[in-house]
């Protein structure tokens, strides 16, 4: 089966020319495509995804992670981790049980843990009642019962660097966040595996001239991968600017959505929390931001708005999320790849969606 598109996106590079699928996978691209039209893209890659369409992934049964998974694909995405904010150890316990390994929908890569390791100053929404010192006997119960993936921690907190051998020796990926942790203890953290920082500039300590803290590290570090939510609510747009100047192609795109992504204002919920949605911007009860209504291919349309090239833009949100997890073959289209393909318009629009090879939207 050929696409009929005029160009795909491969390796972060634009290229002439129609693509071939079969057996679910990429056959070939660079074909000859006179009536061609749009672009194929890989699948968009979401690390961070705590609901969607109603739906509030820490209590989601598989009925609800099936309605997640189709509205997720409508917007491009075609694997994701489904994300459990800081919550009880009871109901993180249930959640990863419950947590789906395969998917007819997107692919379901693992669960990503934000919390329940956080600093206590920089907590957001989450609920301090159920923040926890790193405790690796807690982290063991965690992985044991289900397919964790990756984990937000604050670094800085006695004993997470216990934590974190714990987790590369189970070759989960570890992110910071929501963290105190000053420029010292940033690069410690990094200079011991940690690979990545979760939404940027959000719930850690701020960027100060002698004072540059994580998220100061993480800009100036070549090797860390930094992930924003660019929804023109989290980050002011300069700020999004001097990010995507300082960390091209270390920019991972997240949409950090939660239930009432995909759907009108309204009150939803974020694990234990009840949450106000205003202009689509989505509050907790003190007014700290709780997630977004973020889209991924909305998160696109905003870098390359900012002025990211088409291919930096679609990469942000394929490739360079698919390197946190150590996963070559996801985020990328190339031959004998698995076909999991966004069709984009010329204005950025998702017109068509295939999971291994398999039409999944057609809009
Ligand atoms: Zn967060």
């Amino acid at each position: 089966m050929k696409l009929g598109v005029e160009a795909a996106l491969v390796d972060g590079r634009l290229v002439r020319g129609d693509v071939e699928i079969a057996d679910g996978r990429v056959a070939a691209y660079g074909l000859s495509s006179p009536n061609g039209r749009a672009v194929a893209a890989p699948g968009f890659v979401d690390l961070q995804v705590n609901g969607f369409a109603g739906v509030d992934l820490l209590d989601a049964d598989a009925d609800g992670y099936r309605r997640v998974g189709e509205a997720l694909l409508e917007t491009g995405v075609t694997a994701y981790l489904p994300t459990f904010i800081t919550a009880p150890e009871d109901q993180l316990l249930a959640a990863l049980r419950e947590a789906p390994t395969g998917s007819d929908g997107p692919r379901i890569l693992g669960v990503h843990l934000e919390g329940p390791f956080l600093s206590p100053r920089r907590l957001g929404i989450h609920p301090a009642a159920a923040r926890r010192d790193p405790d690796v006997d807690l982290l063991e119960r965690l992985l044991s019962a289900g397919p964790v993936r990756l984990v937000t921690l604050a670094p800085e907190l006695p004993g997470a660097d216990l934590l974190i051998d714990s987790l590369l020796r189970h070759e989960v990926a570890i992110s910071c966040g929501h963290s105190d942790a000053t420029a010292e203890e940033a690069n410690k953290a990094f200079d011991s595996g940690v690979r990545t920082v979760t939404h940027l500039f959000n719930a850690m300590r701020p960027f100060r001239h002698r004072d540059p803290g994580i998220a100061g590290v993480a800009l100036a570090r070549d090797d860390v991968i930094v992930q924003i939510i660019l929804d023109g609510v989290h980050l002011a747009v300069e700020t999004a600017s001097v990010v995507l100047r300082a960390a091209g192609g270390r920019l991972a795109l997240v949409t950090d959505a939660m239930a009432g992504a995909g759907l009108t204002d309204g009150t939803y919920r974020l694990g234990g929390l009840e949450i106000e949605i205003q202009d689509g911007v989505a509050r907790g009860s003190t007014g700290a931001l709780a997630g977004s209504t973020l889209t991924m291919i909305e998160a696109v349309r905003n870098l390359h708005a900012l002025g990211a090239s088409l291919e930096e833009a679609v990469g942000a949100a394929t490739e360079v999320p698919a390197r946190v997890l150590r996963l070559p073959s996801a985020g990328r289209l190339g031959v004998g790849l698995p076909a999991d393909v966004v069709v984009l318009s010329d204005d950025l629009e998702v017109e068509r969606v295939l999971v291994e090879g398999q039409d999944r939207v057609a809009l």
